[in-house]
């Protein structure tokens, strides 16, 4: 508790972003800045995987091709994530979550009077993105997942932002540039939608 933002106000926070954005990267920056527990919905089930669960198992065939695994198996464990004490005491990053505008409905029926403090959308141009996956070779990051994974980002997942833009809470960071500049923007983004 010798974080005083987390101590005084937890903050609750969404980032949204391409594939390879960097996402990841500045989750890690923002842990330590805000205090806050990072969620992201992608090493949770790269977690189930690794473990054998049976959740783990459906998932995997599912992750493997680069498609989306189910809003329900989704929407339970970030349900169970959410309820855990460190989330309402040190506030949350959901990095990954929400991909479908059936995800956005139900982290509001979660969240109930709990509200979002900031919604960021880290952006990084399409060719770029790709670019950095293919450097990066993770399992999933075959050429046809890839593909398979931004085109449903575009499908599902825009509607999304669009969706937190009408209730004005969305704020577009650009993503290009050193980790440290990014980071820089992120934060006083946060922390003017945090002050609002
Ligand atoms: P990426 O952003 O590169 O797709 P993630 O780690 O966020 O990587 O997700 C990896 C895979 O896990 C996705 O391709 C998808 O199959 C699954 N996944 C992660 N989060 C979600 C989610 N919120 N809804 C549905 N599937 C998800």
């Amino acid at each position: 508790m010798n974080n005083p933002s987390s101590a005084s106000r937890p903050v609750r926070m969404v980032i949204f972003g391409r594939q390879g954005a960097g996402k990841g990267t500045q989750c890690v920056r923002l842990v330590e800045h805000f205090g806050v527990v990072h969620i992201s919905t992608g090493d949770m089930l790269r977690g189930a995987v690794a473990a054998g669960t049976e959740m783990g198992k459906a998932a995997k065939a599912v992750m493997d091709v680069g498609d989306l695994v189910s809003d329900e198996i989704i929407l339970g464990i970030v349900r169970e994530r959410l309820a855990e004490g460190d989330c309402r005491t040190r506030g949350f990053v959901l990095d990954g979550f929400p991909r479908t505008i059936a995800q956005a409905e139900g982290l509001v029926m979660i969240l109930g009077e709990d509200e979002l403090h900031a919604v960021v959308d880290l952006d990084v141009p399409l060719d770029e993105v790709t670019a950095r996956m293919k450097a990066r070779g993770r399992d999933d990051d075959t050429d046809e997942g890839i593909a398979r994974r931004l085109e449903l980002y575009e499908k599902e997942t825009r509607p999304v932002l669009d969706w937190f833009a009408d209730r004005d809470l969305l704020v577009t960071v650009d993503g290009l540039g050193s980790e440290t500049d990014i980071t820089d923007r992120l934060l006083s983004a946060i922390a003017t939608a945090v002050a609002r």
